[in-house]
């Protein structure tokens, strides 16, 4: 198995994971013609991807999600609750309903969906395995349940969400109702809460941990390392960062 990033952040965001012969997307917060230059820079086409999954409705991730499906084929899996808030009955799209605690094939990738606490109708994140190995991938989430603890234990890697800096989301220039949005339990997970989920799960598998979805108001890549590696023990430069105009390049794992 092995995993890129198009993109992360609150202007777009696409993961892309391939095992075998099969080529998923979890998101697509990227127009097809946008969606089609990132995928160049990894090597494949947009006809090459054969599914995007959708974590939740909100633009950054549902986005391109429908425009990409008609054009390049691909099939769309989302929850009911995220494809009740997202649906545009203009565009034809092969959609499958998927059930936010039920594990599923995709080709040659099991699925597992977890539900979890973000401001939005059915949002789900998600596990995929090749049978070998476990990627965990979590953004967009207000707070850390015991259920994404249970969820997340034992990867071999993960994606994880470092949205801000507490004090750099309370000392900055956004508006209070927002910061109260995005650090509220239904908003984004900081720095701090994403290195307690690495000190609530088992880490000893970890190739690989990046950090996703920085704001790039109030975050900066090396406090989103010092907070993660300092949970895993680890040099910072381990821990990678998903930038929003790169991602990061493929990971082995
Ligand atoms: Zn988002
Ligand atoms: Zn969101």
């Amino acid at each position: 198995m092995r995993f890129a990033s198009l993109g992360s952040g609150s202007r777009g965001n696409a993961l892309l994971v391939e095992a075998g012969k099969t080529r998923l997307l979890i998101d697509a917060g990227f127009g097809p013609r946008e969606m089609s230059r990132r995928l160049e820079r990894l090597g494949l086409a947009a006809e090459d991807v054969d599914a995007v999954l959708v974590t939740h409705e909100h633009s950054d991730h549902v986005g391109g999600v429908f425009a990409c499906a008609r054009r390049f084929g691909w099939n769309v899996l989302l929850t009911h609750g995220t494809f009740a808030a997202s649906r545009d009955d203009r565009v034809d799209a092969n959609v499958t309903i998927i059930d936010s605690h039920e594990s599923f094939p995709v080709g040659d990738i099991v699925v597992q969906p977890f539900p979890v606490p973000h401001d939005a109708r059915e949002p789900v994140q998600f596990v995929l395995a090749d049978g070998a190995r476990r990627l965990g991938v979590l953004t967009d989430a207000g707070h850390v349940t015991a259920h994404m603890v249970a969820m997340l234990d034992a990867c071999d890697a993960l994606v994880l969400e470092c949205n801000h800096d507490a004090r750099m989301l309370a000392e900055g220039k956004y508006p209070q109702a927002l910061k109260r949005r995005i650090g509220g339990p239904w908003g984004h997970l900081d720095n701090a809460a994403a290195a307690t989920l690495l000190s609530q799960i088992g880490c000893s598998g970890l190739r690989h941990v990046v950090a996703a979805h920085l704001s790039e108001e109030n975050n900066s890549p090396e406090l989103a390392q010092a907070a993660l590696s300092a949970a895993l023990g680890c040099e910072r430069d381990w821990v990678g960062i998903a930038t929003q105009d790169e991602g990061f390049a493929w990971r082995d794992l």
